[in-house]
């Protein structure tokens, strides 16, 4: 439908930087099955989401004076972001209550969302988009124009303060969510990405937003932070993949079920989506990695030729080969669209007798990018039982500060890539006081 409210708090990340292949896939489709498809199922943690809610409706209350209805559903998914939908409904990832360090902080978000509804801006857009039909970029992302951000910040900021909430977190974690994009994109060796991927085409810089909501907040009464509540509830959380979803260690895709891994080249950003893992790289080149389970599948080389290959509008140059311990059968296909013309890589890997795996590798034609987007797939290789089990999932830990604790010794306990900045960048600080609470991830 044309009217949806597709609203991401920041944009979708990196995937902005993927908008042909996104239009060409559709899977950046209107609504919110798509959404789903996008980011990840739902998250089941009702208590948890009834919380969400009820901060959500205590922000509304106090603008609309009770005559909007809140409804949140939480997305199972790492990447941290927030949707509302035509129907009043408003989506928060899993990634985003990571994030948030208060009750505040999540006011904050759910604020921004309200006052887009309040204001009305989806249908605004949507006027504008029949009398401008290019107005939505192919990506999707960055439905809201800069000045319609900027008007729901500063109703949300107002409408927080309203309801009690501290004012002072909608810049507090807008500043964190930048950090957040900056750690990320640094973590795969493209810097220039964090502020691609922050801003998107219509939002205004984030430091604008950061200095703006700081200002209006100022000026408003100081309100509670409902921080320890905040915490206490998020203890335990997922951190990175849900139980079943594909784990990520820094660039490795590791499947400790099916036993294999493979790696992706520096430079390109990965993303679980619910079904598939994308993998963004430089000069447009995607690597797309997903699977099929069916009895009775048939071998790699005849499914790419019969099935797959069709599908794409023919496969040439099909071989069968070993991959990294696994059957497998590779072709190519060229691809020309409006978007230029693109070469296609297809793999597949038979994982064993029902399930095959894909590799899907996108790249502009004579692209440099080409090379180091295709050694991903030469990096498949099975792993052991024991380089399996070193994979353990992790979570976020809520913990006391102790007497005579340093960053050093509370980083010590963590267990993910990166951990000092990680730690400095959830809990905000150098100094952890004596008593305080801080966020680890840990095993
Ligand atoms: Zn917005």
């Amino acid at each position: 439908m044309a009217s949806t409210r597709r609203e991401f708090l920041l944009s979708t990340a990196l995937l902005a930087l993927a908008p042909r292949l996104a239009a060409a896939d559709a899977v950046l489709a209107e609504g919110a099955k798509d959404v789903q498809e996008e980011f990840g199922g739902p998250y089941q943690a009702p208590a948890l989401r009834d919380r969400v809610a009820r901060i959500g409706q205590r922000v509304a209350d106090a603008e609309t004076g009770g005559t909007m209805r809140v409804a949140v559903d939480l997305i199972d998914s790492d990447r941290v972001n927030a949707v509302a939908l035509p129907d009043g409904r408003i989506l928060v990832t899993r990634g985003l209550l990571a994030l948030a360090r208060s009750e505040a902080e999540v006011a904050a978000v759910l604020a921004h969302e309200i006052g887009h509804v309040v204001a009305d801006h989806a249908r605004l857009r949507a006027q504008r988009a029949q009398t401008r039909p290019d107005i939505a970029g192919p990506s999707g992302e960055a439905d809201f124009d800069q000045a319609q951000e900027r008007q729901a910040d500063r109703i949300g900021i107002e409408a927080m303060a309203a309801a009690g909430y501290d004012p002072g977190a909608a810049p507090a974690f807008l500043a964190r969510l930048d950090a957040d994009h900056r750690l990320a994109a640094a973590l795969v060796g493209r810097p220039e990405l964090a502020s691609a991927a922050a801003n998107g085409a219509d939002h205004p810089e984030t430091a604008d937003r950061v200095a703006a909501a700081r200002a209006q907040a100022a000026a408003l009464p100081e309100g509670e932070s409902g921080e320890a509540e905040w915490l206490a509830a998020t203890d335990g959380l997922p951190w990175g993949e849900s139980p079943g979803q594909i784990p990520f260690r820094g660039q490795a895709v590791i499947d400790p079920v099916a036993r294999f891994r493979w790696d992706a080249p520096p430079g390109v950003a990965l993303m679980r989506q619910r079904r598939r893992v994308m993998g963004v790289g430089p000069d447009e080149s995607v690597i797309l990695f997903d699977h099929l389970s069916q009895p009775g599948a048939l071998p790699a080389r005849l499914y790419l030729e019969r099935v797959w290959g069709k599908a794409v509008g023919g496969v040439r140059d099909v071989e069968a080969l070993d991959l990294g311990g696994f059957p497998a059968a590779r072709g190519r296909a060229l691809v020309a669209g409006a978007s230029g013309a693109w070469d296609v890589l297809l793999v597949m890997i038979e994982t064993s007798a029902e399930r095959r795996d894909r590799f899907t590798v996108l790249t502009r034609a004579g692209s440099p990018a080409q090379a180091p987007a295709r050694a991903a797939v030469d990096s498949f290789r099975r792993i052991s039982a024991a380089e399996a089990a070193k994979v353990r999932p992790r979570r976020l830990a809520i913990a006391k500060v102790r007497p005579g604790d340093t960053v050093a010794s509370l980083v010590g306990r963590m267990r993910v890539e990166a951990a000092e900045d990680r730690f400095r960048l959830l809990n905000d600080g150098d100094r952890p006081a004596p008593g305080s609470l801080v966020k680890l991830i840990v095993e």
